[in-house]
């Protein structure tokens, strides 16, 4: 990719940003044919994209707010990611409890309009449930004055692992996409963007890398670029956090997620189950300066608590979190809307009088139809010939049928047989990192060779999502994945020991 990099006079498409929207806009310019380039400050999904919930889907709660356009929307694009990445997205039935008649029928009008609303690309029926069914498929619901439920299908999927195959078809389609790469500023000819700077941003080296055409897609630190176009610009971003308790799937056994309607501040909140974990969210707390690693508050802890223990026959308590993890929503300002929570959801671009086009906003369901948007207006304002956008079709790296969700390497999808074949050149490779998760040590080895792997942490939080699923057993792994990785990238002994103390500082913040 370095070598892409010098060898490159002039790019038609930079993108600033290696999340949802990045890589969507590097992967949308790429397969139209143009040469693109993409830098990421860190890696690939270190942002908000490795924080999400974990869903593929229209949003309820902009149904019930009466956003139809983004819910319709949404709910096209859950129906063709589902299509183009099955390896790593499934459907997975919701339940919502309800407590009282009148509660059954306003929620289950609202779900099966929603079913109705994804047409021809509807994952399953929304139905009305007995009380006997309800309690059977959340056996650890609170069954006093529980009326029943409403059964109901979304999708699901693995963030950051989507964002790394997003890259890897982007390159296969010509793209050259780098991380921890920064732009530091932009490069302006007659007052027009046309390139940034860069900094290698593991090595300090500089690189001047023009281009027809700009995108910033940097997430809730859009407006530091925009800042770098034109000191005056306003802010376009209103951060807002949302944070995550994982816990072990003992508290809701079986298949079901739990969709709770109504929190005390007015939002849903969902319990899923992930990676054989169950994953507890979100909030949606304003905050004042973005992060790049946000740490969840004892509030939002005490609120995810509060309202979940609600319906639970046994509470869940601080000592049962195995992992905590915040993320913020680059969510754009809405006059007058002080409430997060009421912010739009939908996303915008904005084209500068410089011809920089900023995205920004939206949500992880929507990224394709995101770079859609955002690669148009960048041909539109670099007037580069136009050619028309194929991802609508467009099966992402590892796509495959073959699917057996029983095997933990199902998440490779097509690579997994290359990833067997790779444990076999070396019988160490294929011991577990952790004794109590089925990560093996070839899976190191292949995010270092393949996936651009560059740190502890680019492994155990988002190549195999440890950090996400059981902190302490992540710091565990974390020498033994150092080790492994130092043998690959040709590392000495205080690089070994660098990266795992690193990795227990940031793995500090997903503990309780
Ligand atoms: C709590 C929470 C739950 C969510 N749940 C869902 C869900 O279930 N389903 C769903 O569809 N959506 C969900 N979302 C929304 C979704 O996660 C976001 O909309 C999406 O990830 C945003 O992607 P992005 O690429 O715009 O931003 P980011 O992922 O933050 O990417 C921006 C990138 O830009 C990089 N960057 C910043 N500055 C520079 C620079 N100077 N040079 C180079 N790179 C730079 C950053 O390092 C970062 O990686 C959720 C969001 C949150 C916060």
């Amino acid at each position: 990719m370095l070598d892409q990099l010098e060898a490159t006079d002039e790019w038609d498409v930079i993108i600033a940003g290696g999340g949802a929207t990045g890589l969507g806009s590097a992967l949308d310019a790429a397969s139209r044919g143009y040469k693109t380039l993409l830098l990421e400050r860190f890696d690939f999904a270190k942002g908000t994209s490795s924080r999400a919930t974990k869903l593929v889907h229209g949003g309820v709660r902009y149904l019930a707010q009466g956003n139809i356009k983004l819910v319709m929307e949404a709910l096209r694009e859950r129906g063709l990611l589902l299509k183009n990445a099955p390896h790593l997205t499934r459907i997975q039935p919701f339940v919502l409890p309800a407590y009282g008649w009148w509660q059954k029928m306003y929620y289950g009008v609202g779900l099966k309009i929603y079913d109705f609303m994804s047409g021809k690309l509807s994952i399953g029926e929304t139905r009305l449930l007995s009380k006997k069914t309800t309690s059977g498929n959340l056996p650890a619901l609170q069954q006093q004055n529980l009326s029943g439920g409403i059964l109901y299908y979304d999708g699901q999927f693995d963030d950051a692992r989507l964002a790394l195959n997003l890259a890897q078809t982007a390159v296969e389609h010509g793209a050259t996409v780098l991380n921890y790469m920064e732009v530091v500023d932009l490069h302006k000819e007659k007052g027009f963007v046309k390139g940034v700077l860069a900094e290698d941003s593991l090595t300090g080296k500089e690189y001047l890398l023009k281009a027809k055409a700009v995108i910033n897609a940097t997430g809730v630190f859009t407006d530091d670029i925009l800042q770098m176009d034109n000191e005056q610009q306003e802010e376009l971003v209103s951060p807002s956090q949302g944070i995550h308790l994982v816990v072990d799937k003992k508290f809701f056994p079986g298949d079901h997620a739990m969709m709770i309607p109504k929190t005390d501040d007015g939002r849903v909140l969902f319990a899923v189950p992930w990676h054989n974990e169950v994953i507890i969210g979100t909030t949606d707390t304003p905050v004042e300066e973005a992060s790049f690693e946000p740490h969840a508050l004892e509030s939002e802890i005490e609120f995810i608590f509060r309202n979940v223990n609600r319906y639970l026959t046994s509470d869940i308590t601080r000592k049962d979190i195995k992992s905590v993890f915040a993320g913020l929503r680059p969510l754009v300002k809405a006059p007058g809307q002080k409430n997060t929570a009421m912010m739009p959801r939908d996303h915008t671009i904005l084209v500068s009088k410089s011809k920089l086009v900023t995205i920004t906003g939206g949500k992880w369901t929507t990224y394709r139809k995101m770079a859609k948007d955002a690669v148009d207006n960048a041909l539109f304002t670099a007037k580069l010939p136009r050619k028309p956008c194929i991802t609508e079709t467009l099966k992402l790296h590892g796509w495959t049928i073959h699917k057996n969700e029983q095997d933990p390497l199902h998440y490779y999808g097509a690579d997994e047989a290359a990833i067997k074949q790779l444990s076999g050149e070396n019988n160490e490779w294929k011991e577990l990192i952790h004794p109590e998760y089925p990560y093996i040590k070839a899976q190191v080895i292949w995010a270092v060779r393949n996936e651009m792997a560059m740190t502890v942490e680019d492994v155990l939080a988002r190549r195999i999502r440890l950090l996400f699923l059981d902190a302490r057993a992540a710091v565990s792994a974390a020498q033994p994945t150092a080790m492994l990785m130092a043998g690959e990238l040709k590392k000495d002994e205080t690089w070994i020991q660098q990266q795992v103390e690193s990795f227990r500082e940031t793995a500090r913040g997903y503990m309780i």
